[in-house]
């Protein structure tokens, strides 16, 4: 029988905030374990969390770049559950009514499009973490515990792990753009969580779910999802039943294992936060946020394709918000977007694949406007590239150094063509009975004999307009 297979994502993401979601402590990766706590975040008796307003904004940025509605009234609620990671016993979360509602995500797979819709984005306070590796044990640091979290919760639209995959680099990057959140896989600061089912192919009810945890890079994610839907088949085929679970994708070893059965939100006791009022959001202050919102991939994508640029050379530039700033920079200095994008893609992208950039924007502008002004050929030009990557020099001077300037004194060109005509009868004659083609040739004879300086376009018509004489 054939299988679909049926994805829902849910994606936690840590805001970069400077403080806690509900208290002043500092909220920094890497700080000495156990330093940044107060009696709030540990949740001590008494303790009174503020919301932290920094937070509540980056999670209205997200539901924004992802096409979310943005609820005015907001609740923050208590998901009550007790592990050592959790000092307080609950989690201000929240459940009826999250920040965000109803975007989507498009994705871009095979050349194909596709929308993934999103149920919601909700702030929520990040717990403790675990540390259980070479040291005999567990210990644990509540560093990590109250910092902002945003959870994004797709509904069951992705197919496959080749979807999963690009859903969550267009997420990782749009957000990198927002500037929310680091968005680092490696520190935990992006983290993700798999649901997945089999059904036969065409129906219309979803099987049932099993939910992994643990995935720590895309490559995970990809893995997981294929040994998953297989093992899943594999059962059904056998004739048994899916256990609605949670499972730990072990990366070691390419497996999953079981966790724990699946609770439902019920087993959580949700309810009100009551040492926190509810939110209200005017339209007003959305707006402002939404003002205060960059440029996006997909926005910034479309307007480099108006500049005449490819739709794969686009999606390029708009890979990092580092790249399409670069870009916007050159660009504002030398007004030729396919000359910029060339030598960005071309030349920058495959250096910086080695080390970080080299050459600032304005002295890359210097020597792209030495080729625009047809002082310097555009191979010549990708010399003087390498040579300023590699000693640091400056375009112009580079080009003196290197004795490159280019040749466009029109009668010092004309004796060379008049040299190469002279020189290859064969070719002319060629011409002249209508292979047109065969003035490469001769263009090529003119450019080595001026070691690669002459203006290759003045050649070109100068040859052309002596050959028709
Ligand atoms: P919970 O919070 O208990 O994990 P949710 O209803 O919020 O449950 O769903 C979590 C995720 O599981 C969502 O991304 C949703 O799209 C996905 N999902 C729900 N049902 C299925 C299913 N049958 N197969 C695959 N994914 C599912
Ligand atoms: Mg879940
Ligand atoms: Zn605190």
């Amino acid at each position: 029988m054939k299988y679909d297979t049926v994805i829902g994502l849910e994606v936690h993401c840590e805001l970069k905030t400077q403080t806690k979601c509900f208290c002043g402590c500092k909220n920094n990766f890497g700080d000495q374990p156990n330093s940044n706590c107060c009696p709030v975040c540990l949740g001590f008796p008494g303790a009174l969390p503020v919301l932290n307003q920094k937070a509540v904004e980056y999670a209205i940025m997200a539901g924004l770049a992802f096409n979310c509605s943005i609820n005015n009234n907001t609740v923050f609620e208590r998901k009550n559950y007790f592990y050592p990671d959790l000092s307080k016993a609950y989690q201000i979360s929240q459940l009826e009514k999250p920040l965000c509602v109803n975007g989507y995500v498009e994705i871009n797979v095979n050349g194909k499009t596709k929308k993934i819709r999103l149920n919601r984005i909700h702030l929520e306070e990040d717990a403790g973490k675990l540390i259980h590796d070479g040291i005999g044990g567990t210990v644990v640091d509540y560093n990590r515990g109250g910092v902002p979290l945003i959870e994004i919760v797709t509904e069951p639209d992705i197919t496959s792990a080749e979807e999963a995959v690009a859903f969550l680099e267009t997420l990782k990057n749009t957000i990198a753009y927002t500037g929310i959140s680091d968005v680092k896989m490696e520190e935990g600061s992006l983290r993700c969580d798999v649901n997945l089912s089999v059904k036969p192919a065409g129906s219309e009810v979803l099987g049932t779910r099993t939910e992994m945890k643990n995935l720590n890079s895309f490559k995970a994610v990809y893995r997981a999802i294929n040994y998953e839907q297989k093992r899943q088949i594999e059962e059904i085929e056998d004739g048994h039943k899916i256990i609605q679970e949670t499972l730990r994708w072990d990366d070691s070893i390419g497996e999953t294992k079981s966790m724990r059965s699946k609770e439902d939100s019920q087993d959580y006791r949700y309810f009100p936060d009551p040492d926190l009022l509810p939110v209200y959001i005017s339209d007003e202050e959305i707006n402002k946020i939404k003002s205060k919102l960059p440029k996006l991939p997909t926005e910034l994508k479309a307007e480099y394709v108006g500049y005449g640029l490819s739709d794969y050379d686009a999606s390029l530039l708009t890979e990092s918000k580092e790249i399409s700033d670069y870009f916007n920079e050159v660009l504002e200095k030398v007004n030729q977007p396919k000359l910029v994008a060339n030598f960005i893609i071309n030349e920058t992208l495959r250096k910086l694949k080695e080390e970080e950039n080299k050459i600032e924007a304005n002295r890359m502008a210097e020597l792209l406007i030495l080729i625009n002004n047809n002082e310097i050929s555009t191979t010549a030009g990708k010399q003087v590239f390498e040579e300023m990557w590699k000693t640091g020099k400056d375009a112009k001077t580079l080009v003196e150094e290197l004795g490159l300037k280019q040749l466009n004194n029109d009668d010092e060109i004309k004796k060379l063509v008049l040299d190469a005509i002279s020189n290859f009868p064969q070719s002319v004659a060629d011409y002249k009975s209508g292979k047109t083609s065969a003035i490469g040739f001769l263009v090529g004879q003119v450019m080595k004999n001026s070691k690669g300086k002459a203006n290759p376009q003045k050649v070109n018509e100068m040859l052309k307009a002596e050959l028709e004489k």
